[in-house]
């Protein structure tokens, strides 16, 4: 027995998920059970090794499977020498049999992604002649790099020859060819690989080398959306959303026009249109209201006394280029401190002090003593903000 399992230990594992990248499910035996070294911040757990499985270890870009066995949760999978190990929190003693299932939700959501991501490399490849440089496969988003720019135009071209090639629901072949069959194919590969080559071939769009499990047919990828190709490196990063991600994108975006448009009263597709005019408006009437300020303020000012020395206002909303308008003229007819308050005493006062005679630093630190305040500036001018009652605040300034 001991033997028989120091045998099998040295095999590879038998990987289902090369013949068949739908199973889900599957039986095999515990061949080892180690303890995973526990590296800086990470939790314990064990690597399980079978004499097969439809996980698929992380390569080529897709993460590990995860799933279960029996009822360990199976956390991550990965390849070390050949071998495939599963990652779980608890042990199961070799020999035991076990029932793995894999969360297909998970694996299927990758293959879309993967197989979508195939797709738009090979037309690249084929129509620019830009490599794939770069592939994440994130939970959220997938990103392609490629050593060439990509204009709008061309984006939009790919995208549309993209899923002309889902519709069409050519099938995703899995090819295993000999050394002389391969020096044949014109394929695409990110490193040279010792030993058998695993070419996956979407015929008409891309033949590439690749580990990784796809869909069958190009169909399953559902709808591949491009939401972004930005500079990148002297080339471009494009992000993609495929399948269930891109329909999950479409809902999500839809809700947001609705709620625009809605807001707006303009048609989802004249919201765009709707929202200039909302800023226009919105800029115009912000103009209207400075204008208006700023006579208010100078029928203020006029308001003064001839001779008066300190001068200050009290305004709960008022803008800071008014309000330093204000004190600039307020500062041009009274020789003390001329001053803005805005706010109130429950929230507190932003404050603008202007002055031709008094050192402001100096007045203004013992103002802020006073009201707990902070703030600074010139001597001829400061600003901050402060805590206190409007008259206390106004007996301040007019005994300065
Ligand atoms: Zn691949």
């Amino acid at each position: 027995m001991e033997a028989k399992q120091m045998d099998l230990q040295s095999q590879e594992t038998v990987r289902l998920y090369n013949k068949d990248s739908h199973r889900k499910e599957f039986e095999a035996t515990v061949i080892s059970c180690e303890e995973k070294p526990i590296v800086k911040g990470g939790e314990s757990g064990y690597w399980i090794v079978l004499d097969q499985t439809a996980f698929f270890p992380e390569g080529g870009g897709q993460p590990g499977d995860v799933g279960w066995l029996d009822d360990k949760e199976v956390a991550d999978t990965r390849e070390k020498n050949g071998i495939v190990c599963h990652e779980t929190k608890e042990p199961l003693e070799p020999g035991r049999k076990v029932k793995g299932r894999l969360n297909f939700e998970v694996r299927f959501d990758r293959m879309q992604q993967h197989t979508g991501e195939h797709i738009i490399s090979g037309l690249v490849h084929n129509l620019y002649g830009y490599d794939n440089v770069g592939f994440h496969l994130g939970d959220e988003i997938t990103t392609l790099d490629f050593n060439g720019e990509l204009t709008k135009e061309q984006v939009q071209d790919l995208e549309l020859r993209a899923n002309r090639g889902v519709f069409e629901n050519v099938p995703v072949q899995v090819l295993y060819p000999t050394k002389d069959q391969l020096k044949q194919v014109n394929y695409r590969s990110k490193i040279e690989i010792d030993g058998q080559i695993r070419i996956v071939s979407i015929p008409g769009y891309d033949i590439c080398a690749c580990c990784a499990p796809h869909v069958d047919r190009s169909g399953e990828i559902g709808l591949i959306k491009i939401i972004a190709c930005e500079r990148h490196r002297g080339g471009c990063r494009m992000t993609i959303l495929c399948g269930f991600r891109a329909l999950a994108d479409y809902q999500k975006k839809q809700r947001s026009v609705t709620e625009i448009s809605v807001a707006l009263s303009a048609k989802p597709e004249k919201i765009g249109e709707a929202m200039l005019h909302l800023k226009e408006q919105q800029n115009s009437t912000r103009e209207q209201l400075n204008r208006l300020q700023e006579r208010y303020l100078q029928q203020r000012l006029e308001g003064l006394g001839a001779g008066e020395r300190n001068v200050c206002i009290f305004e709960k909303e008022l803008d800071n280029i008014a309000a330093r308008s204000f004190v600039n003229s307020a500062m041009e007819k009274c020789e003390g401190v001329c001053g803005a308050f805005i706010g109130t005493d429950e929230d507190g006062y932003h404050y603008i002090l202007g002055s031709r005679t008094v050192d402001l630093r100096v007045f203004s630190k013992a103002l802020n003593d006073k009201f707990q305040g902070k703030g600074g500036g010139k001597p001829q001018m400061v600003q901050g903000s402060l805590a206190g009652i409007k008259e206390k605040i106004q007996d301040m300034i007019m005994g300065a």
